[in-house]
């Protein structure tokens, strides 16, 4: 036994070292690959739930280095953060999400609506107020088309910290969603207090909706209790027909998910968005 916990200690400090080493050169580039400008934005329709319109897009961050291959948000979002470069970061991608967006003109002339992740770092940092301002200004745009993300838990620890800018940025019209909902055990009670317009549902209740009868149970409530606070809810992850009935039937209003598409380069979504409904 003893042979064994040796052996799986030493094991456990490889994967630690390997961890570690795998950390260390990812930040490293990664300051590099913000200041290269390795980045670029993948758009995930956001459909309406009853009527099948493409209402707008979710930008998702994507990393490309040239010895490493793609990267995925999930594993360089945390290391921006604790390294300061969420920062800059963050800014490119309002910035470049918002210059895209100019020239997307569906047949009916409207743009489409923008969702931008926000990381919690960014709540406390008047950068991101003044970013907002300036690209509004800088690509005419109107507030309302932008809404900001923020997971459930990132605004419950920033909760009293990050509540004037919020309330600032609602005042000027800008979404706020709270992303990953149902993860991050916010109490209901605190959200109705909160200057949040969207829930998005996150997406491992959509996943088990059908197999695990407390994930339907609270995807109902949620959905139930948005509608008494008068908040919009988007469910994500949805990728069978069956989960999309479920939630049409249940009064959702927007989806996202493969079912409707992948994230897709910008020249992709513009395309679709062109045609106005997602296939
Ligand atoms: P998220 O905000 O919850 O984004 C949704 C994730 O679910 C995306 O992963 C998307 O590709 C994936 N997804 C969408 N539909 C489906 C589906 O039907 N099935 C499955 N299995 N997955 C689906 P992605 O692009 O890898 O992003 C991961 C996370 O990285 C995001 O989660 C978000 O928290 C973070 N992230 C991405 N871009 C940014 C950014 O610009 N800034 C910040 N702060 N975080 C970002
Ligand atoms: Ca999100
Ligand atoms: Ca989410
Ligand atoms: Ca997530």
């Amino acid at each position: 036994a003893k042979q064994a916990g040796r052996g799986s200690l030493r094991r456990y400090t490889r994967k630690l070292k390997e961890t570690a080493a795998r950390h260390n050169l990812l930040r490293g580039r990664l300051r590099r690959a913000v200041d290269h400008g390795e980045f670029t934005l993948h758009y995930q329709p956001l459909v309406d739930c009853q009527s099948g319109r493409i209402i707008g897009a979710e930008a998702l961050l994507r990393w490309f280095d040239t010895e490493l291959g793609t990267i995925g948000p999930d594993q360089f979002i945390p290391i921006a953060e604790e390294s300061g470069l969420i920062a800059p970061l963050g800014e490119w991608v309002l910035d470049t999400a918002c210059a895209e967006l100019r020239h997307w003109h569906n047949p009916l002339g409207t743009l489409p609506r923008i969702s931008i992740n926000v990381s919690g770092l960014q709540l406390l940092d008047h950068r991101l107020a003044n970013a907002l301002d300036r690209v509004i200004a800088a690509q005419g745009l109107q507030a309302t088309q932008i809404e900001l993300e923020i997971t459930e838990s990132a605004l419950m620890e920033r909760e009293a910290a990050g509540l004037p800018l919020l309330q600032h940025l609602r005042e000027l019209g800008v979404g706020i969603a709270v992303d990953d909902f149902g993860t991050g055990y916010s109490s209901l009670a605190k959200i109705k207090h909160m200057p949040v317009n969207v829930l998005k549902i996150d997406r491992s209740f959509i996943q088990d909706i059908f197999t695990d009868s407390d994930d339907k149970a609270i995807v109902i409530a949620i959905l139930a209790l948005a509608k008494q606070l008068q908040l919009k809810v988007v469910a994500e992850g949805v990728e069978t027909e069956q989960q999309l009935q479920f939630l049409q039937e249940a009064g959702c209003d927007l989806i996202q998910g493969y079912i409707f598409s992948k994230p897709l380069p910008a020249k992709d979504f513009r395309k679709l968005w062109a045609k106005g409904v997602a296939d």
